[in-house]
């Protein structure tokens, strides 16, 4: 996840109830002994559901006169990739596959079980957005030097103790944006005015309009980023076809927790994705992340399958994912399942969020890490988030060991590929060079 480097935007969170994985048993089969002729097949997914489910904030969605605004806002949509179980519904969209009753709320905060419809919240309505060098998502051998406009909206699925930007992922898209007052609609015309007092809150961006703006200040790409994008789907999904049709590049800075078939059809729209493998280890997943490490790997293999472009960005957070062996059986993962072409992103750990007594992670440690990748067969790990450090950044012929991207921080400032292969000897550098 890269950092949001625009103003915080968000208010203090309200308090939210959780729910047990036993309680949505129970009140799944309560659901379910009042649907008259339920099928079997429907128990069975309850069953799943409920097995699997992670917990859901009860009877929070909006309601009322919030409700009505945030519908005439444009910004609630049904939602994609769910199910209906009779008064319930069940999101398919990541493999926390929450089980929502009437007036429940998802784990990620943005989907919502209004009437037995499921809607998500995150639509239109970007709490952060930026104009970014491509190389901070980070993305290295994609159209390097090229412009990004990058947008989020609230929430995530994850609950990750070091969340750089816990204050829209950990956040409920009514506490970062407000429907009340008249509408305003950015737009290239109207874009100089979003920071005036009050604008920004309740702003909508609307998916042509996201492009509009995005080819008119010269950016390559759009990146749906900072918080997590999956769980603003439909919002991302319908920019991404309109730029596509525009020949804009799309690309998903993402933690890969999604389900196969989201995936699939996201795949068909976006052209790179960063993803994050935050350790090769489930328990550690459990405890850092709450995720599992599994779907990760699914996702890097369907990317791979599907020709979409990714780097990988591994966090070393010291304690956790840290551990050498670990860091090595992950490298010979990668080599053995996707191969040695896909970079690597060892980032630097600062204390955050809940881990502010941890220490920064020692540029030993990075520098061990991109040895090791090295020795396991990848053939561009980088260190990132650090400065100092020789050849952190700087891509090389894996045949002649010449420069080929060189780079400072985020700005590129030499570029030695001539379609798609070293200058000096021609071998083919792995990645997107050229638009088109
Ligand atoms: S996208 Fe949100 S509501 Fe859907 S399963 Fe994931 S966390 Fe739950």
């Amino acid at each position: 996840m890269d950092q949001q480097t625009n103003e915080e935007l968000t208010a203090p969170a309200r308090k939210s109830a959780g729910v047990s994985r036993r309680s949505i048993v129970k009140y799944g089969a309560i659901a379910l002994a009042s649907i008259s002729g339920v099928c079997a097949a429907t128990w069975h997914v309850m069953q799943r559901a409920a097995a699997s489910a992670a917990s859901v904030f009860k009877r929070d969605a909006p309601s009322g006169e919030l409700w009505n605004q945030w519908k005439a806002r444009r910004w609630a949509r049904e939602a994609r990739h769910y199910r209906k179980l009779g008064p319930n519904v069940q999101c398919m969209l990541c493999p926390n596959d929450c089980l929502l009753e009437p007036e429940d709320r998802g784990r990620c905060r943005n989907r919502v079980n209004k009437g037995g419809v499921m809607y998500t919240l995150a639509y239109a309505n970007p709490c952060s957005f930026n104009i970014d060098p491509v190389e901070k998502k980070p993305l290295f051998h994609f159209l390097p030097g090229s412009k990004t406009f990058s947008l989020a909206t609230s929430g995530c699925g994850f609950r990750c103790l070091n969340c750089q930007n816990w204050d829209i992922s950990q956040r409920k898209p009514e506490e970062t944006k407000d429907p009340r007052g008249a509408e305003f609609l950015l737009r290239p015309v109207t874009r100089n005015m979003v920071n005036q007092p009050g604008i920004r809150d309740r702003m909508s961006l609307l998916p042509a309009d996201a492009v509009e703006l995005a080819k008119r200040m010269g950016c390559a790409s759009l990146a749906y980023t900072y918080s997590e994008p999956t769980v603003f789907y439909e919002y991302m999904y319908d920019i991404a076809k309109l730029a596509k049709a525009r020949d804009i590049k799309n690309i998903w800075v993402t933690c890969g927790y999604i389900n196969p078939d989201p995936l699939t059809e996201l795949c068909e729209v976006i052209d790179a994705a960063n993803v994050d493998l935050k350790g090769f280890d489930p328990s550690i997943y459990e405890k850092l992340n709450s995720g599992k490490l599994q779907p990760i790997l699914d996702t890097l293999k369907m990317l791979k399958a599907r020709e979409v472009w990714f780097e990988i960005t591994n966090l070393i957070v010291p304690t956790y994912t840290d551990d050498l062996g670990m860091i090595a059986d992950m490298c010979k993962w990668l080599v053995d399942n996707i191969g040695p072409d896909y970079p690597i992103h060892f980032s630097r750990f600062h204390p955050n969020h809940k881990l502010t007594d941890l220490p920064w992670t020692p540029i030993e440690t990075l520098v061990e890490a991109r040895r090791i990748a090295k020795r396991a067969g990848l053939r561009y790990p980088y260190i990132g988030n650090v400065r100092g450090v020789e050849n952190a950044e700087i891509t090389l012929c894996p045949k002649c060991g010449k420069t080929v991207v060189k780079r400072d921080g985020y700005a590129v400032q030499e570029v030695n590929i001539n379609k798609g292969a070293c200058k000096s000897c021609d071998t083919r550098i792995a990645g997107v060079w050229a638009a088109g």
